[in-house]
């Protein structure tokens, strides 16, 4: 009998990917196919094909992004420092190996270069073979793909990049580093001297320490820190949150907002910043 990953299950002749990130929650997703399984040198690698969320990449058995909801968080996490930015030029994407933020920046005519620096490039070519709903058909020359541990690039780096955005996956193996505070100063040194960056900072619901932790922290290098927020149905508890950090600009502009997008309008790019009153008075925000 063909053996399965072990992140899925065959239950009455149906195929079940079960996600089990917490000691007492566990979530199931029904498969119709196994798109794709194997193993690179840092994670388990799949794109399974669900019933309910369509194509989806999972990777050490968690759902990343799917081709029902991917578009919520790529779009929200890409143009919110675009449109806090005023003219971004440079931009460095750490992660993001489904290429979802890449065709999201590369909808700027202004943006002159884009890094993406994933370590993984087994992720991005699964996701630009098999998950095209997410990663588009990016061949855009702007785009300059870089196989390599965002710490260390980030490290080597100073002055060069208006925006960057880090599209980590959560804090555990390889993307653990990318929520310490070494890492963020390595980040403040490689924008420019208006520069803004922004990462996703887990679940109000489920991780407030790390939320709490990664707003502190990027709080404690940048004199402008926001936090914004957006419910993406396939991450746990659905609530999800993004911590910015600027140099310089206090707060986005909407006024020449015109992308094609499925989530974001000017509207959810202004009002993404009012917050739940749980998430003020745990962070003592006014
Ligand atoms: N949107 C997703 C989420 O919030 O769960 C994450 C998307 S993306 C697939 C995350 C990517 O970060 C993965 O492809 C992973 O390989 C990459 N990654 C993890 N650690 C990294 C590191 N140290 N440097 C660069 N990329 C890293």
């Amino acid at each position: 009998m063909e053996q399965l990953p072990k992140y899925i299950q065959k239950v009455n002749n149906e195929l079940w990917l079960t996600e089990d990130e917490r000691d007492n929650l566990k979530l199931s997703y029904r498969i119709k196919e196994i798109v794709y399984a194997g193993h690179s040198p840092f994670q388990h690698v799949m794109i399974l094909d669900s019933y309910d969320f369509g194509r989806m990449l999972v990777l050490d058995g968690v759902v990343q992004t799917t081709s029902l909801d991917g578009f919520i968080y790529n779009e929200i996490i890409s143009h919110m420092p675009l449109n806090f930015h005023p003219n971004p030029k440079q931009v460095l994407i750490i992660g993001g190996g489904d290429c979802g933020v890449a065709r999201e920046v590369a909808k700027y005519p202004g943006v002159e270069k884009i890094d993406m620096v994933e370590i993984d490039e087994l992720v991005v070519k699964v996701c630009k073979e098999h998950l095209q709903e997410v990663s588009g058909n990016l061949s855009d020359p702007r785009v300059h793909f870089i196989y390599a541990d965002g710490v260390k690039f980030a490290k080597e780096h100073n002055n060069e990049y208006d925006v960057i955005i880090v599209d980590s996956s959560d804090p555990i193996g390889p993307a653990k580093q990318l929520f310490e505070l070494s890492f963020y100063q390595n980040l403040y040194d490689s924008l420019k001297e208006d520069g803004v960056m922004v990462c996703q900072s887990q679940s109000p619901i489920f991780h407030f320490d790390i939320l709490k932790q990664t707003y502190k922290r990027i709080n404690s290098l940048f004199p402008i820190t926001k936090l914004y927020t957006a419910v993406v149905p396939t991450y746990p508890a659905g609530l999800w949150s993004f911590t910015l950090g600027s140099k310089k600009y206090q707060t986005v502009n909407t006024d020449n907002f015109d992308k094609d997008t499925r989530y974001i309008n000017k509207e959810i790019l202004e009002k993404a910043f009012y917050l739940p009153e749980f998430v003020k008075n745990q962070l003592n925000l006014e």
